[in-house]
């Protein structure tokens, strides 16, 4: 073997033994966070930002808690019923506590009054579920929006959420979310925008946008 030769074998394979030890530190401190993960209770998820990915993100964790076996509630502020939607197609076939709000999006209704009286009842029905404990998941599609206008009082919400069942999550999904519920929040997803179609010209897609 030439001189040449075998410095390289010897550059790899210090190479080779830097990595090992780079990724067993990793697998250590992973280990170590693991293991200080003890605590077991129901967990308030907020996805909120400007991009794409939300609803979709909350209905994907509700089908991952079907999955196991989990009871899920969903309840859709702001959509109405002649917004089609795909998860819904397939999520009706189980058993699930599902309201939808049903005015259509409040910047297509003229009658304020009429939003006001619809977030409400959604929010009874939100409640509803929000105390009960064979409930093991509570998805709340858009909500943020009904804390925006002030349609819904945000201590009240901030009541029922601390009140909760002990072990129940709740997903709040949906733009420019409140401050408060942020800070409430265990987890907190901001999907960023760097594109969408729709700003070049493509209609939203069957399958893929509703
Ligand atoms: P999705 O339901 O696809 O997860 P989303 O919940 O994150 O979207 P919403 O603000 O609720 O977003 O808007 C719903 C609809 O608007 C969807 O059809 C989605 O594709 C579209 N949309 C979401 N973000 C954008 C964006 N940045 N520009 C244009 N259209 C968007
Ligand atoms: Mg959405």
């Amino acid at each position: 073997m030439n001189k040449e030769l075998a410095n390289e074998q010897e550059k790899q394979r210090l190479k080779d033994k830097k990595h090992r030890e780079r990724q067993q530190k990793i697998k250590e401190a992973v280990a170590q966070r693991v293991a200080k993960a003890t605590e077991e209770r129901g967990v308030l998820l907020v996805i909120t930002g400007n991009g794409k990915g939300k609803s979709t993100s909350g209905f994907g964790t509700i089908l991952r808690a079907l999955g196991h076996g989990l009871k899920p509630g969903i309840v859709q502020f702001i959509k109405g019923t002649k917004w089609e939607c795909g998860e819904l197609n397939i999520l009706k076939q189980f058993p699930i506590q599902h309201y939808v709000m049903g005015t259509g999006f409040t910047w297509e209704t003229q009658d304020k009054a009429t939003d006001i009286a619809a977030a409400k009842m959604a929010w009874e029905k939100s409640k509803l579920m929000l105390s009960d404990p064979t409930i093991d998941i509570v998805l709340l599609d858009e909500m943020t929006y009904m804390v925006k206008y002030g349609y819904i009082d945000l201590d009240e919400i901030i009541e029922t959420l601390n009140n909760r069942p002990k072990m129940q999550h709740v997903l709040i999904t949906g733009r420019a979310c409140h401050r408060r519920l942020v800070e409430l929040a265990d987890t907190v997803s901001e999907v960023q925008p760097i594109k969408h179609a729709f700003t070049i010209g493509v209609k939203a897609q069957k399958g893929l946008d509703w």
